[in-house]
């Protein structure tokens, strides 16, 4: 339980500060990983602590080694490395969380307290956004939102950076806890409806080791006063994100069927224009095989660029922005891109995928369509097929999804 701290207060934080924090993060998620799980097995999948694990023992061992300018530069490549490998719905979400934290810092060197108040709103109003959740849902936000109000309102009435994350760190924790009695309305818990209430919500509890963390970096050792930011490898580029690894199964320009050695492109050296369409599952094997189904569908026997993006890139269950990012350009031909997402995380990566499409500069308008994963798949890889414009291949979605079956 956070203490006023005795000594001066940090007055700003640089490159170094937020790094000690994600190590000190990681190792707090590590130990209290089979916690978080334990957490996620009755009101969801049972996968929230490794899924934490995976994701911060790896970007921390990425920012490690990498040298960033600033703050801002290390949280947005911190953020892109969690959508890439957390894999579950917490990836997109933490993952936006770190992101646009690390864009409204900017490229300044060290960061007032203010301007932490500033990234911890933003952060906060991006995973309401991404996640359309609100205080009241059971979600990491319960914890998330009354974090950032608290070391807002305990800045505001002149408390030091360190006091006013431990007040943050004291909010995130009843938040936390706030959420036992409540029925959840987000993630995959609000699938329980009634049976939701009475346990404590894994993502808020992860959410308040996370600013925990942060206040328990602030209260160890002061980072440097104004004027006084240590070396952290300014004169260094910023390392590039991780590459793209390469598509799965894309049929695209270059993927199997219609690559530069298929009897297509010998008879008919022309690219093909036409709306690409990707599909995103939770399992390789589904989004292979809906992808199969929908190829077969297609009477013509000339289908439109599909690719796909099922599970994690080590082959687990659960979603990758890096594989949805490779296939999107594997079937991108300008004119546009339809994606169709099964479950949870993988709409959340793909929306946070688009928001981010600055950082990312997907090739050409990428669409999501509403729409049960099979049918939709056809339907759209049917219409695309056609030489149908994005426009009217997402019309096809549509049509999808209001197709009753009884
Ligand atoms: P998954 O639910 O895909 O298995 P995790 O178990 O890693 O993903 O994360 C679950 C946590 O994510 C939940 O406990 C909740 O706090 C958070 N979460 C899920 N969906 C949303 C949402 N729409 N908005 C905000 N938070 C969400
Ligand atoms: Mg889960």
């Amino acid at each position: 339980m956070p203490v006023p701290a005795e000594g001066p207060q940090p007055a700003v934080l640089d490159t170094a500060f937020f790094r000690r924090w994600l190590e000190r993060a990681t190792e707090v998620i590590e130990r209290e990983a089979d916690r978080l799980t334990e957490l996620d097995s009755p009101i969801g999948d049972a996968d929230h602590g490794a899924n934490m694990r995976r994701g911060f023992t790896s970007g921390a061992a990425v920012v490690r080694t990498d040298p960033y300018p600033a703050p801002g530069a290390l949280l947005k490549a911190f953020g892109n490395h969690l959508t890439s490998t957390v894999g579950g719905a917490a990836g997109p979400l933490y993952g936006t969380v770190m992101r646009r934290a690390g864009r409204t810092m900017g490229d300044a060197e060290t960061i007032t307290p203010e301007q932490l108040g500033d990234a911890l709103a933003a952060a906060v109003a991006g995973v309401r956004r991404l996640g359309d959740s609100a205080p009241g849902d059971k979600t990491m936000v319960d914890a998330l939102t009354p974090a950032s109000e608290a070391y807002t309102a305990a800045l505001g009435s002149g408390a030091g950076l360190t006091d006013a994350l431990a007040a943050a760190a004291r909010a995130a924790d009843e938040g936390a806890v706030a959420t036992v009695p409540m029925l959840a309305r987000r993630g995959r818990a609000s699938y329980l409806g009634e049976r939701s209430i009475g346990h404590q919500d894994p993502g808020a509890t992860s959410s308040a080791l996370l600013i925990n963390a942060l206040y328990a970096t602030a209260a160890e050792a002061p980072a440097p006063r104004a004027g006084q930011a240590t070396a952290t490898g300014r004169e260094e580029a910023p390392a590039e994100a991780p590459s793209a690894p390469a598509a799965q199964g894309t049929d695209g320009p270059g993927g199997a069927a219609t690559g530069p050695e298929s009897r297509q492109d010998r008879d008919a050296p022309r690219r093909d224009e036409r709306v690409g369409v990707v599909l995103v599952a939770h399992s390789r094997e589904v989004a292979a095989a809906t992808a199969d189904l929908a190829r077969a569908l297609v009477g013509t026997g000339d289908p439109a660029p599909i690719g796909t993006a099922g599970g994690r890139e080590d082959g687990g269950v659960g979603t990758s922005s890096a594989l949805v990012e490779a296939a999107v350009k594997q079937v991108d031909n300008g004119r546009g891109v339809v994606v169709l997402c099964d479950m949870g995380s993988a709409v959340l990566t793909v929306k946070a995928l688009l928001a981010e499409s600055g950082a990312h500069a997907l090739p050409s308008e990428v669409r999501i369509a509403d729409a049960p994963f099979v049918e939709g798949a056809v339907a759209v890889l049917v219409t695309a097929s056609t030489g149908a414009d994005i426009d009217v291949v997402m019309t096809a979605a549509d049509d999808a999804r209001a197709y009753r079956k009884i």
